[in-house]
């Protein structure tokens, strides 16, 4: 019988001086659980070092290594996408290249597989390699998304994952422009099994994120996945307007009672820019909607690729029909 067939997928943003360990770490662990074969689908995410010569290189030595060249840069969430959309394996695991997802955690995620789930989530344990400021801003994040929308994302769970085919196949039907896969992923449900591992610290190079790029990050995330935002002014808008009302009665009754006072120009202006502030606000949260609305209408590809290598010749000369 034939071995089942494991894709690793890693997206790769200027990885040079990572890929000879994580791919030796990655053959150490499938040495250990011999019933497997693997793929390990790289997507280099239009890196300016040399992460495209090396994976080259690699995939010359090694025909397990097969990689994606994207056109520029797309960013994580896109790249794991155009991943997603070539591998060939029986189940699936994204992760990425650093070795914070370590390796080892794979033959866990194996055996529960081989128990019947469908999906099985990688939890961080400890987050200790994490900074206080990253830990308190992702819990408050999950928080919130579990507060105003339909869908729970498991705190600590990173894309790092085990998804099987049918659970792969139902990814890959969500073509949206705005890709929040930790999102994805929690919409699609199927049999869920969750193991506890710890993130390691990094294993070479610098983290690719900044506060301001996780901070967009959580803003699609909220915005896809809940219209809260939008419907809250509302409500928001009759209790001013109530407010407003009441408080208009009580001048109306004054007036007639006391007579016309001094014009209150401090309170004026307090109301003024107060609502002023909130009317501004309201509309950016519209416009954060609408720009997407208008993102996605335009129906745009989500990547191009710029040749595939170590993939076999048919597949090389086909590109993705899901581009
Ligand atoms: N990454 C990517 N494109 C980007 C940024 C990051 O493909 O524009 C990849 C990166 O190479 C790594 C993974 O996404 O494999 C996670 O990035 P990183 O380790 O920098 O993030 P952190 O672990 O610090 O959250
Ligand atoms: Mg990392």
């Amino acid at each position: 019988m034939k071995n089942k067939l494991i894709s690793i997928v890693a997206p790769m943003y200027n990885e040079e001086e990572v890929l000879g360990i994580f791919f030796s770490r990655i053959r150490e662990v499938f040495d250990t659980v011999k019933r497997f074969d693997y793929e390990i689908i790289c997507i280099n995410d239009g890196s300016e070092d040399n992460t495209l010569k090396e994976l080259k290189k690699f995939s010359n030595q090694d025909n397990r290594i097969k990689v994606i060249n994207l056109s520029k840069n797309c960013g994580k969430e896109i790249a794991l996408t155009a991943g997603l959309d070539h591998v060939h394996g029986d189940a699936t695991i994204p992760m990425d290249c650093d070795l914070q997802d370590p390796p080892e955690v794979i033959v866990s995620m194996l055996e529960k597989w081989e128990e019947g789930y469908q999906v099985v989530l990688a939890k961080r344990a400890d987050r200790s390699s994490d900074s206080f400021i990253k830990r308190t801003t992702s819990s408050t994040f999950y928080k919130l998304i579990d507060l105003i929308s339909d869908i729970h994302i498991p705190e600590n769970v990173g894309d790092f994952r085990l998804l099987d085919r049918s659970a792969l196949n139902a990814i890959q039907e969500y073509r949206e422009n705005s890709r929040f896969m930790k999102g994805l992923f929690a919409s699609i449900g199927f049999r869920e099994a969750t193991i506890e591992y710890s993130r390691e610290p990094r294993a070479a190079g610098t983290t690719k994120w900044n506060y301001f790029k996780l901070y967009k990050l959580a803003l699609e995330g909220i915005i896809s996945f809940t219209s809260f935002p939008l419907l809250i002014w509302s409500y928001l808008g009759a209790i001013v307007a109530f407010s407003a009302f009441s408080y208009g009665i009580f001048l109306i009754a004054r007036t007639l009672i006391y007579g016309i006072d001094s014009p209150g120009y401090a309170s004026i202006m307090v109301v003024l820019l107060f609502m002023s502030g909130l009317i501004l606000l309201c509309l950016g949260v519209i416009g954060e909607y609408l720009s997407r609305i208008f993102i996605e209408i335009k129906g745009r590809p989500l990547y191009h690729t710029n040749g595939l290598f170590g993939f076999d010749k048919q597949e090389q000369k086909n590109g993705t029909p899901s581009e």
